[in-house]
């Protein structure tokens, strides 16, 4: 579930979608259960074996067979395998309310036979769970909410405003997010209120529920590209000033340094709220003590080690993820590189990571760029208005489309 879509940025309620199995009791879920196993078994990554609108098209018809009307059901995108499904199921009541989108992804990461122990696009129960590639990103939603839907309709149910169904394409990947090319192409198709789409969660412990998770926003994407050069020359007359010991000193410094702990409203009342359903005492201290006005940093730290996530949720975080440089045996490496991928906290400006990374790097011969501009929409549409007019000020790519979203 990478970053960016418009109909996430509108609000975020985020469905369960675990995979453990619960006792299956009435008619409908059998029903939820074939739906979801046909999902899993329609090969929707990005690679030629897949396409994503033979998922569409096997829902749209789900839909239409329980009476949903056909003008209302549309298959619709750019590319003939890449095709998203949008169904309004239109309110008969007079009101002024907007209506609600149900958003989930349709697309899944390429999964490798070879790295399975059976075919991932064979829906596998077993010992409790459901296995097979997309059952929980996002094809778990996805059914949920098609079958749901089927059920409503059958129940007589007829909603006080209008509800849109949005099963979309590329959102792992590819060259065709389904999000994207219905916000520029057919606005009119899924402009709602709010959006419910995946990305919360929750925990059960011995069958007991404990927590329904609610993602509030999403940190922001975004890789930096270090990269020091040199003359070079040969390997039998070294010098001191070498790119690969330049480039990899610095990273040791990154390698130690952590951006400051800094929470806001959504996560200290995540850590508030977890530490009332932590069974281990000592984490749920730490857990209100980092939720305080001020958070206790020893807290903080501990916490921090124990559990990846909750490091995430508590700062901006840069990892290198790539080195490249060198390009003989024998030859002083006239360039090393790395990528730096940085998470960066909602209202955080891009631009001040990438001065705190020259900061901590610590060698004016490392230099660092911005990769990529495809995050400049997810900075632009989820940081405050300061961040766009720090943005729209630099000449960058970023900056352009800052403007235009300012003055737009
Ligand atoms: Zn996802």
């Amino acid at each position: 579930m990478p970053v960016m879509s418009v109909a996430k940025r509108v609000a975020l309620l985020c469905l369960s979608s675990t995979v453990a199995l619960v006792a299956q009791s009435g008619p409908n879920d059998p029903r939820a259960r074939e739906i979801y196993k046909e999902l899993v078994e329609i090969n929707t990554t990005d690679t030629p074996a897949g396409n994503v609108t033979k998922a569409a098209e096997a829902m749209a018809a789900r839909l239409s067979a329980a009476g949903f009307p056909a003008a209302d059901i549309r298959v619709l995108g750019p590319d003939p395998r890449k095709h998203n499904l949008v169904v309004r199921w239109r309110t008969g009541a007079a009101t002024s309310r907007k209506p609600i989108l149900l958003l989930a992804h349709l697309d899944v990461v390429e999964a490798k036979r070879e790295d399975w122990s059976f075919d991932p696009f064979t829906f596998l129960e077993k010992d409790g769970f459901f296995y097979g590639r997309g059952t929980s990103d996002d094809k778990a939603m996805a059914a949920q909410f098609v079958a749901n839907l089927i059920r409503l309709k059958q129940e007589g149910f007829t909603p006080d405003r209008d509800l849109i169904l949005a099963l979309t394409a590329d959102e792992e990947g590819g060259n065709f997010n389904g999000v994207d090319w219905l916000v520029k192409n057919h606005k009119d198709l899924i402009d709602a209120e709010f959006a419910i789409n995946e990305g919360g969660g929750g925990n059960m412990r011995k069958g007991k529920y404990l927590t329904n998770e609610i993602q509030a926003s999403e940190k922001v994407f975004q890789d930096f590209h270090l990269e020091v050069t040199n003359p070079g020359g040969h390997s039998s007359l070294p010098v001191k000033d070498n790119a690969i010991y330049h480039l990899s000193a610095g990273l040791a410094r990154l390698a130690t340094f952590d951006f400051p702990v800094q929470l806001n409203e959504v996560t200290r009342g995540y850590f508030e709220r977890s530490a009332s359903v932590q069974d281990d005492p000592k984490m749920a201290a730490d857990m209100r003590a980092v939720a305080r006005s001020t958070p206790d940093p020893a807290a903080a730290a501990r916490l921090s080690a124990a559990v990846p996530f909750y490091n995430s949720l508590m700062r901006t975080t840069c990892v290198a993820t790539r080195l490249q440089g060198g390009h003989a045996n024998n030859a002083l490496p006239q360039m090393a590189g790395a990528n730096v991928n940085c998470r960066i906290l909602p209202g955080v400006s891009p631009s001040a990571v990438k001065d705190k990374l020259v900061e901590v790097l610590a060698d004016p011969q490392i230099n660092v760029s911005f990769v990529g501009v495809t995050d400049c929409i997810s900075v632009i549409q989820r940081s405050p208005p300061t961040v766009w007019t720090e943005l729209s000020a630099t000449s960058t790519t970023c900056g352009r489309m800052a403007r235009t979203n300012a003055s737009a």
